[in-house]
């Protein structure tokens, strides 16, 4: 159990196929994790505001200060939709079991 050299990743870097590269990734995961569970967070962008004056090119969500449509969550609010977000993580097997914590 060592790190690869320089040298070994500036090959695999160059010249590693995505197969070989996912089964050394597989490889080391399984040095630090049982190799037959994964686990996952569940995670939430809460948009307490729509209200944004970056204007980027691409976004379809934000309104300017004063245009109709505008929002701002109350703290309350905010509160509310966090908690009601929040959930335990969750552990899956491979066999398609799982647990909360
Ligand atoms: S993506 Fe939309 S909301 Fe985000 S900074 Fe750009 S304009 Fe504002």
């Amino acid at each position: 159990m060592s790190r690869i050299s320089v040298d070994e990743a500036r090959t695999l870097w160059h010249e590693g196929s995505d197969e070989e590269l996912k089964r050394l990734a597989q490889e080391v995961r399984a040095r630090y994790h049982e190799p037959n569970h994964a686990t996952y967070m569940v995670m939430r962008i809460i948009n307490y505001t729509n209200v944004c004056v970056a204007q980027c090119d691409y976004c379809a969500f934000y309104v300017l200060p004063n245009q109709e449509g505008g929002y701002v969550l109350s703290r309350g609010c905010r509160s509310t939709t966090t908690a009601t977000y929040s959930r335990p993580s969750v552990t899956a097997t491979a066999s398609g079991s799982s647990s909360t914590r």
